[in-house]
């Protein structure tokens, strides 16, 4: 008997700390997926790891700063570390922070960190793992497993005097329209229950490929049929994806800026195809700032086609984020924005203080606010869009709501379990969450159950399960 073995070596691991926004997410989660696919094991832990990998973010200089810091301690638990992401644009800067790092790549230079990974910690398997498939659905996610983010394209063709994100990824390209529904497919047969659609500019998708449309399967798969690189088609065809209880899958629309063509998707969801959510980053509502600002479809028809998919869609969640303290930003100025934030009673509202970004136009703008006006001013947007959720959240208390749920707990000492979720209102991380008490044992992560609505307070909802009939 041949009692000769192969033996394997363990794994080279790999660690990563991912920074930054649901974007940059994605990039961690190809990254990774790649590299399980090169024979590379995931270390949740610095200890465990041959490398660290740190996607970083440098949209803001505080991201940037968090970027270093995070650098800095990779280096001191671990001392291998390369740098991948937004700030890897920056080499310098960071080389000349920590000079230990061993390589550094830029955004979505998936090659490049995956060819530094190889160098600095060869993959010890040989032939005989490499025989072992690698299957499309173990991709590995670094995001629960019940909700993923498809992103649609790269870059961006505005020129929003305060943002960089142009100069650092680029003029918008759009992946093909197949690739992207193809994508979304193996998600949610690999049990993702909502998906989370992104870009910089997701009503923008396809305008650099002339909305080239593709070939792809229908509900039945004879029939074929072209779908066009538009959001409207991407939208349509996401609603008809059906997990595996036969239900369509929730489809979030975020970072849509209100060209006129959005008013085409209201009707899906109004038919449940497409989750009732928008996220249309308005910034701001004052003509002015907004021409300063240089923000894409800034027209002044917005309070009218809001009200016009209220009555198309009554439960659309509108969430947007706005500025305050932008150069020449004057108090009539920002008196219209909390008017108009009266009269649009936004669903969800993220407020942030103008903070110049190296790079950016808006640093040369004349007129910069004071810093203790900013301060005052964002108190009272928070004021003003804290009532209007408050109010908007307790006209939900006594209705039943659908939840997707985020998390269960242990049974407390009565043997309740309680639980997390979060309504069609509520998208992963950035809006409330759905406290639920008394749910059932069986209850997993993922399930979307029907639930009473009990509470509410500023931000989030409290109810009790249906029971069913
Ligand atoms: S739309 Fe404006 S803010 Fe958004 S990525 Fe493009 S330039 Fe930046």
């Amino acid at each position: 008997m041949n009692t000769t073995t192969t033996s394997i070596p363990d794994p080279k691991k790999v660690g990563m700390v991912s920074l930054g926004c649901p974007k940059a997410l994605v990039d961690s989660e190809r990254i990774l997926t790649r590299l399980r696919a090169d024979g590379y094991a995931m270390s949740p832990d610095y200890a465990g790891a041959d490398i660290v990998l740190v996607n970083t973010c440098g949209f803001l200089d505080s991201a940037k700063e968090e970027s270093l810091q995070a650098i800095g301690e990779a280096i001191a638990e671990n001392g291998r570390v390369i740098v991948t992401g937004c700030m890897g644009e920056e080499a310098d800067a960071i080389r000349a922070a920590h000079p230990q790092v061993l390589a550094v790549t830029g955004a979505h230079q998936y090659e490049q960190v995956v060819e530094a990974v190889h160098t600095h910690a060869p993959p010890s398997q040989g032939p005989y793992v490499d025989l072992i498939p690698q299957p499309d659905l173990a991709d590995i996610k670094l995001t629960p497993r019940h909700y993923g983010y498809l992103k649609i394209s790269e870059g961006c063709n505005h020129s929003c005097a305060f943002c960089i994100i142009p100069q650092l990824r680029g003029k918008l390209a759009s992946r093909r329209i197949d690739a992207v529904l193809r994508e979304a497919e193996k998600l949610v047969a690999a049990g993702t229950k909502e998906l989370l659609v992104i870009s910089q500019d997701t009503s923008a998708y396809g305008v650099d490929t002339r909305h080239e449309a593709r070939e792809w399967k229908g509900p039945q798969d004879s029939e074929k049929r072209l779908v066009r690189a538009h959001m409207t088609d991407l939208a349509r065809e996401l609603g008809q994806l059906r997990t595996d209880q036969g239900t369509p899958p929730w489809v979030r629309l975020h970072y849509v800026y209100p060209y006129p063509h959005v008013d085409q998707v209201i009707p899906l969801m109004a038919e449940g195809l497409l989750t009732p959510y928008l996220d249309i980053p308005f910034q701001h509502a004052a003509p002015a700032v907004l021409k300063r600002m240089k923000r894409p479809a800034n027209e002044a028809k917005v309070l009218e086609r809001l009200k016009r998919w209220r009555e198309i869609c009554p439960d659309i969640a509108v969430r947007s984020s706005f500025v305050v303290g932008f150069p020449g930003e004057t108090e009539e100025d920002f008196e219209y924005l909390l008017e108009w934030l009266e009269d649009a009673q936004l669903d969800r509202v993220g407020g942030f203080r103008f903070e110049p970004v190296e790079g950016a136009a808006a640093n040369a703008l004349p007129d910069p606010v004071p810093a203790e006006v900013i301060e005052e001013r964002y108190a009272r947007l928070m004021e003003v869009t804290e009532r209007i959720s408050t109010a908007k959240l307790a006209a939900k208390v006594g209705r039943t709501l659908p939840v997707i749920i985020d998390e269960v707990g242990e049974p407390d000492e009565d043997g309740d379990i309680g639980a997390t979720g979060r309504s069609q209102a509520d998208a992963p991380e950035i809006d409330g969450q759905v406290f639920l008490r008394n749910v059932p044992a069986s209850l997993s992560p993922g399930d979307i159950v029907d639930v009473a609505i009990e509470d509410a307070d500023a931000h989030d909802l409290f109810g009790v399960p249906e029971e069913k009939a």
